[in-house]
């Protein structure tokens, strides 16, 4: 996840909204929108306009979600013989269209992590892989509470999608096809890619590293937006080691592909993110508030919405 929500914002229209029957007023992100770094992206068109398409490298597809406010990016990576779909997006619309009309080859699905906005599709897809952990599986038996807050006006850039449902939007619930374990690694023919945990933002947050092309994928560990490190089931001290973990693959590495807002980033920001995060524990950034109970530290380009410390 990536993004403030506009707390005030939600709160104005649930009170308000009802009072002015008119267009809400774009929020910040959406007026940002589109991104320029985009523009040197090759982008693949695809007949669904709620999804855009790029191709930051050889058969690899972003599939990026730009109408919502979290601005998934799930990855699509193309083997000779199989696909892996790294993340299923919103299942606000269809992905598994979008999928079958970028390749013909069977696709397997599996998560960077199981929030909200990274597992919709998934119930489209006979074979999903996740990780074993209770946290996986109690997700995969689906919910409405994060899925429903995910359409609050302030949230959405432009229209939903023809026939999309808001009052009965929620994330469905899949079925697991089998675990995967640290170091697994999928053979896609012509195409390896290996599994590293790195748990933190969630227990079963991974990365993908295709060693052989030099591409990294960090799904919520890194994308160039505040990372979210505030959720109950976030674990500072892991993800600690995790970005550590990440940071040494540096040398490896030609692309990092985060799962939000932009898919691609070079190498060298993952021993920032080591330095800026390790700032951060140490005291040495300031906090600036967010919304209740958050704050957000930053450093350069890199920032943390994280808990608010408590008073002792
Ligand atoms: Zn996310």
């Amino acid at each position: 996840m990536h993004k403030n929500r506009c707390w005030l914002f939600s709160v104005f229209f649930l009170v308000a909204a009802p009072l002015f029957a008119q267009e809400p007023i774009p929020a910040d992100w959406c007026r940002a929108l589109p991104r320029p770094e985009y523009k040197s992206l090759e982008r693949v068109r695809v007949s669904d306009p709620w999804f855009e398409v790029y191709k930051p490298a050889p058969n690899v597809y972003a599939i990026y979600e730009p109408h919502q406010a979290e601005e998934t990016i799930g990855y699509l990576i193309v083997g000779e013989k199989r696909a892996l779909e790294f993340d299923t997006g919103m299942g606000i619309s269809d992905i598994k269209k979008v999928t079958a009309e970028l390749t013909k080859l069977p696709v397997i699905v599996l998560n960077s992590h199981t929030h909200d906005d990274h597992v919709g599709g998934n119930w489209e897809f006979d074979t999903v892989y996740g990780m074993y952990t209770d946290f996986t599986r109690q997700n995969a038996k689906g919910s409405r509470e994060d899925a429903q807050a995910e359409i609050t006006p302030d949230q959405i850039c432009g229209t939903l999608p023809k026939g999309f449902d808001p009052q009965t939007y929620a994330t469905k619930p899949w079925k697991m096809s089998a675990y995967v374990h640290d170091g697994d690694k999928f053979d896609l023919g012509g195409r390896t890619l290996e599994v590293i945990a790195t748990p933190g933002p969630t227990p079963d947050s991974i990365s993908l590293i295709d060693r052989a092309n030099g591409l990294l994928f960090t799904g919520d560990t890194y994308y160039p937006a505040p990372i979210w490190l505030f959720r109950p089931e976030t674990d500072i001290d892991a993800y600690a080691k995790s970005i550590r973990r990440l940071a040494a693959l540096a040398p490896q590495v030609k692309m990092v592909l985060g799962a939000h807002n932009i898919p691609v980033a070079s190498p060298a920001v993952l021993s920032r993110l080591v330095a800026a995060f390790e700032a951060v524990q140490a005291g040495k950034v300031p906090a600036s508030p967010d919304s209740p109970g958050k704050v957000l530290y930053k450093v350069g380009d890199i920032s943390f919405l994280m808990r608010a410390p408590t008073a002792h």
